[in-house]
């Protein structure tokens, strides 16, 4: 696993200090004044590469208001596969122009400057000229088609990306004569007579979009925000709620969470989704059982169980990601579940709710024996999330793993603390 994690230049909100954030980053300290924030993302992120001084003391060099900045979506997450055989996963993180056309003399990907350089925000005060990305689910299909990563199932199975961050980052450009040279090396990239022309005639664009920090305290009681770096959603101890950023505000978040044994237990979240199934029959317990073909026989009252489809609101290797969906919604539990939220420690959410819908039928497919009588109807199948409930279940601190004995379910302790960048 090779992966990638964007450091972002930004502006502490309350004091104005340079701070500098991993990507991932949702909730933080400033380390100057202290105060903690969340930033709220809405849509994809946009960021730029800057010029470095020397960059912009080079002879060659242009003003700022001369550079062309090119577009490039960047989609980091796993990918799944289902074909006739099994379901597979790989984790990817990817660049790719995102122009509409064909422009062979241009990089093709940012390749392994992300590594080197921090991005910065766009911000209304950005000189050059900015490039209108293409839409990324196109981009993202020439990308497919080249790539032998992503290597698509055919017909007879199907593709399902999970936990990805697309974000836009622009890399800029100057030309010199014919040339197209890198702004950030001062290197010309080829002569480029043709694609000039073609480049003058794309659409251009104003991308930036400001970065919106929430003051990180409890808009109900003024007590202080407890969560990790990455955490989507921020706990309030005091008054038992829990808030995740959503444009200019902290909105609530409905949960549940079962009583814990002991305060050594650590709360797990999980992400437990009602919807509708068209293409297949599968509305109770009874059907889950059918389809898994379960040794067991099914019982009566299993014709009338709802059926919750379950998954983790945190992100995890895709291994232990669908072994825990696939054991935790066999095991349908229905613990006691109340609304105080327990002082025990707490595993981070991570994973957004409609993430988690999106791994229904990679889990169904996980789950169905044999998988080959049941492709066909999960390529086609339709699912309608009706509601999904953030409900925290409670794990038994062991050696090396969580776990849960009622449903047979563990989760590595490593694993765990090196899913933050995933
Ligand atoms: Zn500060
Ligand atoms: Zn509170």
């Amino acid at each position: 696993m090779n992966a990638i994690s964007f450091r972002i230049e930004h502006q502490c909100p309350q004091c104005g200090a340079p701070i500098v954030l991993d990507e991932e980053t949702r909730f933080f300290a400033c380390e100057f004044c202290r105060v903690k924030s969340c930033i709220s993302q809405t849509g994809f992120a946009r960021y730029m590469f800057a010029r470095s001084f020397p960059a912009m003391s080079h002879p060659d060099a242009p003003d700022d208001s001369d550079l062309v900045f090119l577009p490039y979506w960047r989609f980091k997450g796993m990918y799944y596969t289902c074909t006739r055989q099994k379901v597979s996963h790989r984790f990817l993180d990817i660049s790719a122009l995102a122009l509409e056309g064909s422009f062979p003399n241009l990089p093709v990907s940012l390749g392994f400057r992300s590594q080197a350089l921090s991005l910065k925000q766009v911000t209304p005060h950005t000189r050059g000229h900015f490039f209108q990305p293409a839409d990324a689910p196109a981009i993202l299909a020439q990308v497919q088609s080249r790539s032998m990563n992503m290597k698509q199932p055919g017909h007879a199975g199907f593709s399902e990306q999970i936990g990805e961050t697309l974000s836009l980052i622009y890399s800029p450009f100057y030309t010199k004569g014919n040339r197209l040279v890198d702004a950030i090396l001062n290197q010309p990239i080829r002569t480029f007579a043709s694609t000039h022309i073609r480049l003058d005639n794309l659409p251009g664009c104003r991308p930036e979009k400001q970065t919106v920090f929430l003051p990180g305290i409890c808009p109900d009681c003024g007590w202080d925000l407890e969560g990790a770096n990455d955490s989507l959603i921020l706990i309030c101890k005091n008054c038992s709620t829990l808030w995740k950023p959503k444009d200019r505000q902290l909105a609530r978040i409905r949960f549940k969470c079962t009583r814990p044994k002991s305060d050594t237990d650590v709360m797990v979240p999980f992400w437990k989704i009602k919807a509708g199934i068209s293409g297949l029959s599968l509305s109770s317990m009874a059907d889950l059982a059918r389809l898994a073909n379960l040794p067991r026989a099914v019982r009566p009252e299993w014709e009338n169980q709802e059926l919750f489809f379950w998954a983790t609101a945190f992100k995890i290797r895709p291994r232990i990601f669908l072994s825990l969906a696939s054991r935790i919604t066999l095991g349908q539990p229905a613990p006691d579940l109340d609304r105080e939220i327990p002082g025990n420690r707490h595993v981070p959410v991570t994973l957004p709710a409609d993430e988690a819908v999106q791994s229904i039928r990679i889990t169904l497919a996980g789950l169905a024996r044999p998988l080959t009588d049941v492709l066909p109807a999960l390529v086609d199948l339709k699912i309608t999330p009706v509601q999904a409930m953030l409900v925290f279940l409670a794990f038994e601190d062991q050696f090396h793993d969580y776990v849960h004995p009622g449903l047979k379910a563990g989760i590595n302790k490593k694993a765990l603390a090196l899913a933050s960048n995933l």
